[in-house]
Order: structure tokens, then sequence, then C-alpha cells
């Protein structure tokens, strides 16, 4: 059988970008990518990165105030979002040229069109186009899930933020897991009175009970108004914005709402029943450890599978499919203790590994922890606290989870996650002198446990 290409990439962002660039470019492979929208998928155009350059445009707020307990004179400044946003856009222009002349320096050939699954080699590029592939490799990642309920139309979706032209003054964000909390950080700090739903009992499901207390507690100090079992019954269009009739029986009027209610795999009118694939309950790609679906020439990474729905996990997921496939080194992902961050602020929440809860089903454990007021904040008045915790195994010593909820946990996390992989145990974490002053060197000084279960 002949081929077109020996790999055809349907989807630009970063799982599909990665498996081609290393399939082309380090194995010399034949690669054509589709991408119907912008290069670099979500991460790029719009999640990750213009999302963290928000955060840090709406941490200055809090700069500015604690700048002045420093002894700054600073006059009271305002931000101006269309500036922000043009410089935004540019800077989404220059990264979305930089994955354009990475994948062009690989050799890579990119149609720049939607493309769906005519058989199990044959690609059908909306141009009407067909290539033929030895490999195919889906990519097409995850969108925003909306429940269908009355006034659900003129709701806005994580997607929409960055092109606002102006900021709306009151916002309703609902959903509590990740992105919830980031934009109703993000758009409290950038000057938005913002209303929070969640419809269970805490914000941030599945994450350690005291992390996710401790940034609803600074979220909520922070100026956020969170309404936990709270949710949307109904919305209305108004002429000042959209009427929110609330499941508390509450009628608000807010500018804008958006809804943050989790993402599902972007499977739809793909093509494959032609190929006799059918996707999991949540719409997802089924596939094995090797990346592969169950017809052996299409295989798929990154969130439109449904794994671990993280930037750097769909990176290692197309590298290694593309090694695996085209470089003659097989090797599969490994999925466990990945750590990752909820860049809420002023605090973010950090986590790697087991939560205190999952932790004490499976078997005895000490709990390490502490909480402060970190230097910086102390002495410009501020009294929100961080919190640092480590989950141990009685048996073991090993620590099975970190969670951190301070500034920078991101960044502190990061580099406790290369301890724990490796297997560290408590005591090798006290064996590890202190840097000070620092807040993350309360790691390696936690000396007795707060809980014994
Ligand atoms: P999550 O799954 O994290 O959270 C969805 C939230 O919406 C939950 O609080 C959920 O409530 C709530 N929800 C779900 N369905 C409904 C409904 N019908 N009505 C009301 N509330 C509902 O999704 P996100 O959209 O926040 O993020 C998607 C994924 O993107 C994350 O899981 C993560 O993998 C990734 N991501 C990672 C980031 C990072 O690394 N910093 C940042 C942003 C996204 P409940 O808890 O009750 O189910």
């Amino acid at each position: 059988m002949t081929f077109d290409v020996d790999l055809f990439v349907i989807g630009g962002g970063s799982g599909g970008v990665r498996a081609a660039r290393i399939a082309a470019g380090e194995h010399g492979a034949r690669v054509a990518l589709a991408e119907e929208y912008r290069m670099g998928g979500t991460c790029v155009i719009r999640g990750c990165v213009p999302k963290k350059l928000m955060v840090y445009a709406s941490s200055y707020l809090g700069a500015f105030e604690e700048a002045r307990a420093y002894g700054w004179n600073v006059q009271t400044p305002t931000f101006d979002w269309m500036t922000f946003r043009h410089r935004l856009d540019a800077e989404l222009d220059r990264l979305e040229a930089a994955y354009r002349s990475g994948l062009a320096g690989a050799g890579v050939r990119v149609h720049d069109c939607r493309a769906t699954l005519e058989d199990a080699h044959t690609v059908r590029l909306a141009t009407g186009e067909t290539v033929r592939a030895k490999h195919i490799l889906l990519a097409t990642g995850g969108r925003p899930f909306v429940p269908d309920l009355p006034g659900a139309e003129h709701v806005l979706t994580s997607n929409d933020i960055f092109k606002l032209d102006a900021l709306p003054k009151t916002v309703l964000v609902v959903g509590g897991g990740f992105i919830a909390c980031e934009f109703a950080s993000i758009l409290n700090g950038l000057g938005v009175k913002v209303t929070q739903f969640y419809r269970g009992t805490q914000i941030l499901r599945g994450f350690d009970h005291e992390a996710r207390d401790r940034v609803a507690d600074q979220i909520i100090a922070s100026g956020v108004s969170l309404k936990c079992g709270t949710d949307v019954s109904a919305m209305t269009k108004t002429p000042q914005g959209i009427r929110v009739i609330s499941t508390d029986g509450a009628e608000t009027n807010y500018e804008a709402v958006v809804y943050a209610t989790g993402r599902v795999p972007n499977t739809q009118a793909m093509g494959l029943e032609k190929v006799g694939l059918a996707p999991g309950p949540r719409g997802e790609i089924c596939v094995d450890g090797w990346s592969q679906t169950a017809v052996p020439s299409i295989y798929a990474v990154g969130d439109v599978t449904d794994r671990i729905n993280l930037t750097p996990v769909a990176i290692r997921e197309g590298h290694a499919f593309a090694d695996t496939i085209f470089g003659a080194r097989p090797r599969k992902v490994d999925h466990d203790l990945v750590a990752s961050a909820v860049f809420t602020h002023p605090f973010e929440l950090g986590t790697i590994g087991l939560t205190e809860e999952d932790a004490r089903a499976a078997g005895p454990i000490e709990v390490y922890a502490t909480s402060f007021k970190p230097m910086r904040a102390a002495f410009a008045g501020n009294g929100q606290k961080v919190m640092m915790k480590l989950i141990v195994c009685a048996e073991t010593r090993r620590v099975l989870g970190c969670h951190i909820v301070a500034p920078e946990a991101g960044e502190m996390i990061q580099l406790a996650a290369i301890a724990i992989k490796m297997g560290a145990t408590k005591e090798d974490f006290d064996r590890t002198c202190a840097v000070h002053p620092t807040m993350a060197e309360e790691l390696v000084t936690l000396r007795k446990p707060v809980r014994v279960a």
C-alpha cells in the first residue's frame, strides 16, 4: 500500500504539534498536520498562556497596595483592558508564528483547514482533498461544556474572555474547578465585581480538603462573593446584561455570566463512525497505554483522550507516540504523580500526589502541615496565611502527597515534584538544609505530624 505521508496529525495544539515535530524533525517521517483554527491550540491561543498573562495583569492591584506598606508613594492606579488586550493579541500572534516556523523547520506540511477521518488510512480535508497516511494521530483537544439550561446561549466561556472588547463591571462565574477559580480570581484582580456559584459544598473537588478550604478563604478575602451550594436555574437577557435566577431563589443582574463547568473532548463530526471507533462515555477517544485506538493505524493524544487534561501531559503523549512509532524508541507515558497548579492569586494551589483523604483510605499515614503569614505579606499587614502540607506513608516513610497554597506555589510544587517522583521519604526532606528566609523552607522543617491516621 502506498501512502502520501507517514503521519497525518489532526489538531495543531500542544500534543499534535509535538508529535509532528518529533516525527518529522527527529525521525525523518513524512508528516502533514491540519488545524482548523489557530496553530498552538487551547494552551497557546485560549488557555494556559493568555490565562497566565491575565494572572500577571491582575496581580498588580495587590502589588500596588502592598508597595505602599513598603514605603512607596503609589498614586491610585487604573487598568486599561484594551492596552493589555492589544499586547496579548500581539504575543499570541508571536507564539503562533513560532509554532508555525517550528513545524516548517521540521518539514511538516500544514493544512489550515478542518480534517476528518475517511477510513483507517485516509483523511479528508475541508478543501475536498484526501490524504493517505500510514498513521493518523487525533489531537483535537477539547472545548468548554455549558449545561443545557434556559438562557445558556447568552453565557461566555473561557474561550471568549480573551476577546472581550471591554471588561464587564459585574460578572457571575459558574463552576468550582480550575478554570472557574482562576477566572474568578483574575477578573476580581482586574477590578470586576465577581460572584462565583459552585453547586457543591466546597470548590476544587478532588483536591486536598485543607487546600480547598484555604483557596476558598483567600478567594473570599480577596473580594469574590463565593456562593457554594448555589447554581443557576435560568437566565434571561436584559438591556443591562443577564438576569440570573439562582437555585436559592435570588434574582440578580450581571453584565456577563462566565461558565466554567468543565470541558469535553472534540470528537463530534470527525468521521469516527467511518473507521468504527466508538467514543467513550464523555465523548473521548479511548486509547491504550501506547495512545493507540482500537483501529491499529489511528492514535490519539491530549485532551481528546480525557486522561490527564494538562498541556505537559499532552506534550509527553505526543512525544512518546512519535518516538515509539517513528524513532524505534518505544515508550509509554507515566501518568502517575503529575503535579499541577491552580493559578488563583495572591495564593496559588500547587499539588502533587495523594490528598490526605485518598492517602488515609489507602493505609496508615502521617500528616505534616504548617500555616503561617509569609514575611512579605505580614510586613504589609496582609492577614492571609499560606499552607504547606506533606502526606507521609507511615510504613515506607515516602512522601505520598504535597499540597501548597501560597504565592508562587506553582513554582514550588514543580521542584517538590522531582523529589516526590524520585520516591523521597520524609527523612530525605528533613536531611535537606533550608534556604532561608523563604516560604518553601517550611517543607524541610516540618518536625512533628499534626495528625496520624
Ligand atoms: P473542572 O472539571 O476542573 O471543573 C468543572 C466544574 O464545573 C466543577 O466545579 C463542577 O462541579 C462544575 N460543573 C460541572 N458540570 C456542571 C453543571 N452541569 N452545572 C454546574 N456546575 C457544573 O473543569 P474546568 O472547566 O475548570 O477545567 C477543565 C480542565 O482543564 C481541568 O480539569 C484541567 O485538567 C484543565 N485546566 C488546567 C489548568 C491548570 O493546570 N492550571 C487551568 C485550567 C484548566 P463538581 O465538582 O460538582 O463536578
